[in-house]
Formats: C-alpha cells, sequence, structure tokens
C-alpha cells in the first residue's frame, strides 16, 4: 500500500512504497518552535523508498550531539512537513498529521520527554526516553 502525505495547500507531496519504520512523539525544542505546538508526531521511513516533491523551505537546528538537524516546511503554504537529521541520513521524518488516511498513527515512544510541556500527559505503558534514540 502507498502512503501518501502533503501540505496544507497541496504542492508538497511525499509518497512512500513502504510502512515506516518507526512512529514516535517527540518533544524536543526543535520540533516545538518549528511547528508550533507541544510535540511532534512523526513517522520515520527509510529514505530509499521515498519520494518528494514539491518546493520546501527549512529551518536548521544544531543537535546536542552537534550534527544539523532541519525541520522542513512547505514554502507556500508553511505547513511543516519533514524531519531530517544528519545523525539518521537514511531516514525521512514526516509530520503524521499530514499523512492521508487509511493510514494510522500508531506512535511506539516518545522522545525528549525532559522537554516536555507540563500540561501533556503520555499514556500508561508508552516507552520514554529522556532524549533522543541515540
Ligand atoms: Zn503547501
Ligand atoms: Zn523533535
Amino acid at each position: 500500500m502507498k502512503i501518501q502525505a502533503s501540505c496544507q495547500c497541496g504542492q508538497l507531496k511525499f509518497a512512500s512504497e513502504v510502512e515506516p519504520i518507526l512512529q514516535l512523539c517527540c518533544h524536543c525544542l526543535d520540533c516545538q518552535d518549528a511547528l508550533q505546538t507541544d510535540y511532534a508526531a512523526i513517522a520515520f521511513f527509510k529514505i530509499d523508498g521515498t519520494t518528494v516533491s514539491g518546493e520546501l523551505a527549512e529551518k536548521s537546528y544544531v543537535a546536542e550531539s552537534g550534527s544539523k538537524t532541519c525541520r522542513q516546511h512547505c514554502e507556500q503554504c508553511n505547513t511543516p512537513m519533514f524531519d531530517r537529521s544528519e545523525g539518521f541520513p537514511k531516514l525521512l521524518g514526516v509530520m503524521m498529521g499530514q499523512i492521508d488516511a487509511p493510514f494510522e498513527p500508531l506512535p511506539s515512544c516518545h522522545v525528549f520527554v525532559r522537554d516536555k510541556k507540563a500540561h501533556i500527559s503520555i499514556p500508561e505503558g508508552m516507552k520514554q526516553y529522556e532524549t533522543g534514540l541515540g
């Protein structure tokens, strides 16, 4: 089954022939800043099987490891779409809110929980990591 995502205005598109290898919720400050939300729900795909089309712009950050990380959004409607990190060059993170049905978000863990907003509660039994997955 093909998984597809697009921004609000529809010019920036993503497609993958395969399921994501990891789904998570990230509470890091970079995600909070880029998305202007409390946390980001992201599905990570192996970059090899994915296609991206359309015009995008990005915001760059420096991860604690010193490597570059960025969040990419539609140049026209500013919808946040992608998470790319130098530390994980073979992975492309896609904001789950932009993925078309029938894809069902099923995050398996929460990361950067130390940056979590106090009013956000994480479901019982969910794996949590203070920082990244390392
Ligand atoms: Zn757009
Ligand atoms: Zn993050």
